[in-house]
């Protein structure tokens, strides 16, 4: 361990956990040996941690009181991970109908967090996580960024497509040793000045969605930038699907692999682990299951659908939460890495389109997913480019929505996406899945070529 990472480890770590209250150094010792743990002391330790969680959701949370009364289910009827089976599914649209039943009642204040989330399919949500969750799942990022090298203190990028506003936030990324890059827009111009910073940084590691990173190596190639001799390391995606020529594409530039990364509300953290083979959840997190359904049959690779359930956040329960996000299994087998968790062979179901406008700027399903999640007036989004000057954005709204937000709305994505397009926001009834039973937040006309302007 070198004195930098000595520092970050011992000292701003465990100042960082006593402000914010949550001990992730604490929970980073857990993980570190229980990642070693066998299939056995997996399976047990979910087991014990569920059967606590049922007791305490159904004494604590009316939502699951009314639900598992519903349905004839007593909280000792919750043995295994077996029994999940008897539990129906939650679907986010349950929780936000029963916001006020989804806390549970006999958590402080002071113990928890409000959390927003919008993930991929542009459904703002927000719930409660207990700081102790909170903790666990950081710690569990921190542990998949040791797989691929990264130790506590070390130099590294985050570019991101969202403002850092906190405070709190760039005191942590200053003792972090992180420079955190943020733009809006897709433009040359915004990522080359981002090129620019990475470079004179020269970081070991950076972290990035998957699309935008795509964009900066593009730029790179274009200006003939070398990563050779670098300090670089390894890149961290997340957010979205990486596809194989796009992530062939980056690791050409870089000249380093990507560790692809995976998480949702009420998840576990699904993480590359260096065979690069495969990715693992975060066991010691939740619980995964892998459910068949209409969109696995018409896919080649038979992706299964992601049902969660959240052992440790006591505020707000995730118990058998549909994600809406698709995965496909690894082999049946322990990983070379030598870890036994749950082999994950590809993250899919991930929304990834991009949208150009006839000036040349991108948008991605992030731009407009980061700025919805905020508006507790729009419950969902849907953004449709039928024509390369044509832009809706469908939303189905609710009662607080009125005229003067979608007068605010509109300004907005007007100045935002340009003046070279038609850009509406209507308000619609639903938003109609794909046949395959998928929900997508950004759909472009096939017919509009990204490589044309
Ligand atoms: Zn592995």
């Amino acid at each position: 361990m070198n004195f930098r990472s000595f520092i970050a480890s011992n000292i701003m770590l465990p100042i960082g956990d006593i402000i914010t209250g949550q001990p992730i150094k604490k929970q980073l010792t857990f993980l570190g040996k229980s990642q070693f743990w066998t299939r056995d002391e997996i399976d047990k330790y979910q087991n014990i941690m569920l059967r606590k969680l049922i007791q305490h959701a159904y004494k604590n949370v009316p939502y699951y009181t009314e639900l598992f009364d519903k349905n004839n289910i007593k909280p000792d009827d919750i043995v295994t991970k077996d029994d999940l089976q008897k539990i129906p599914i939650t679907t986010k649209e349950d929780l936000k109908r029963n916001k006020d039943k989804h806390l549970a009642l006999n958590i402080r204040k002071k113990d928890i967090l409000y959390r927003s989330s919008s993930g991929s399919t542009g459904e703002p949500f927000q719930f409660y996580k207990t700081k102790n969750s909170e903790a666990l799942l950081k710690a569990a990022a921190i542990r998949a960024w040791y797989w691929m090298g990264y130790k506590l203190g070390d130099r590294y990028v985050k570019v991101s497509m969202n403002e850092r506003s906190s405070l709190l936030k760039k005191i942590q990324d200053y003792f972090n040793n992180c420079l955190y890059l943020s733009s809006t827009q897709l433009t040359s111009e915004e990522f080359t000045e981002i090129e620019n910073k990475i470079l004179n940084y020269n970081p070991s590691f950076i972290r990035c969605y998957p699309v935008p990173l795509h964009y900066l190596s593009q730029l790179i190639k274009k200006h003939h930038r070398n990563y050779n001799g670098k300090n670089l390391i390894a890149i961290n995606t997340t957010g979205s699907t990486l596809h194989n020529d796009i992530r062939q594409e980056i690791q050409d530039v870089f000249k380093v692999n990507i560790y692809d990364a995976y998480s949702c509300e009420g998840g576990a953290v699904f993480a590359e682990c260096p065979t690069h083979s495969n990715y693992h959840p975060s066991e010691e997190y939740a619980i995964s299951e892998f459910i068949s359904d209409s969109f696995t049959l018409s896919d080649k690779d038979n992706p299964r659908r992601l049902i969660t359930t959240d052992l440790h956040n006591y505020a707000s329960p995730f118990i058998r939460y549909d994600t809406q996000d698709y995965i496909v299994l690894g082999e049946n087998m322990t990983c070379k890495c030598g870890r036994h968790f749950q082999n994950i062979s590809k993250i899919k179901g991930r929304d990834s389109d991009i949208l150009i406008t006839p000036s040349g700027k991108y948008l991605v399903v992030e731009n407009f997913v980061a700025y919805f999640e905020w508006i507790t007036e729009v419950d969902q989004i849907q953004v449709i480019q039928s024509e390369i000057n044509e832009i809706q954005i469908n939303m189905v709204v609710n009662e607080n929505f009125n005229e003067e937000t979608h007068l605010k709305l509109s300004e907005y994505w007007k100045t935002y996406i340009g003046s070279d397009v038609d850009v509406k926001l209507n308000i619609v009834d639903q938003i109609k899945l794909t046949p395959s039973g998928k929900r997508r937040t950004v759909i472009r006309n096939p017919e509009i070529r990204l490589n044309d302007r």
